[in-house]
């Protein structure tokens, strides 16, 4: 695991952890497009991280599977890293046992649980089962629980999304683990997605109150868990 890209969804996400490898800015790395890199050389290990960028006209992170996407094909085709990590903030579910705070590591497989395709085939394919390494060999060293991550294209949650996560097995719910994942089976490179939980979906809170009450708590665990993949060179073990 030489060369590691990190993708990431939004600046507040990526902060402290382009402090912590020393990260510099890659100046118009895709040119005009939102979606910008960093890279260091640290502990022996090139570390790349690309975050999905900014909307001019609203100031905010682009966050969602478009973006995702985008992130991660311009990064594998830039900078075709050994690892990919998509570190970001996810809800999480009171009666799977999450707390705020927690860190999961994804495991089994990345689904989707918002697209609706009842035809043999691309059911399967909307529901992705995308690959992801099998974080077992770390979990032990690590302050991490790990879990089935599950994507969709909003932070809210309906009966539907609901249904589907009870077929997939669906535990750690974002906006882009399945998006990353997609075009890491599609390179054939390794996928790690480690999310913090900033909101628990079933505990009958307002999930945008807890996010913003919770980003700050939920973002230092993950940056926490990030550090120690690499400091401790837990992701050679993978
Ligand atoms: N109000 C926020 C918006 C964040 S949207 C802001 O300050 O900009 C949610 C982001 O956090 C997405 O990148 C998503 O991956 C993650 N996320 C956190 N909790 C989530 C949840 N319950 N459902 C889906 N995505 C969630």
């Amino acid at each position: 695991m030489k060369k590691v890209c990190f993708i990431v969804a939004m600046q507040g996400e990526a902060k402290p952890l382009i402090r912590h490898f020393g990260l510099h800015h890659i100046e118009g790395c895709f040119g005009s497009l939102p979606p910008q890199a960093y890279r260091a050389s640290y502990a022996g290990k090139e570390i790349f991280l690309v975050t999905n960028g900014i909307e001019q006209e609203t100031g905010l992170d682009y966050i969602g599977c478009e973006a995702a996407v985008l992130s991660a094909h311009l990064a594998v085709s830039s900078f075709s890293p050994d690892l990919i990590i998509n570190a970001g903030t996810a809800g999480g579910f009171v009666s799977k046992g999450a707390e705020i705070g927690d860190v999961y590591l994804s495991n089994k497989y990345v689904v989707f649980h918002d697209r609706r395709v009842p035809i043999p085939g691309w059911d399967k394919m909307g529901q992705g089962y995308l690959p992801c390494v099998d974080p077992l060999n770390i979990i032990s060293e690590i302050n991490a629980k790990s879990g089935v991550c599950t994507s969709g294209s909003s932070l809210d949650i309906t009966g539907d999304d609901l249904e589907q996560m009870k077929q997939t097995g669906g535990e750690v719910k974002d906006m882009e683990a399945g998006a990353v994942a997609w075009v890491a089976s599609l390179y054939n490179i390794p996928l790690l997605c480690v999310k913090a939980i900033t909101d628990l979906v079933d505990a009958g809170h307002s999930t945008p109150e807890q996010f913003n009450d919770n980003f700050l708590l939920a973002t230092q665990r993950l940056d926490d868990v990030c550090f120690r993949l690499i400091d401790e060179k837990l992701v050679d073990k993978l």
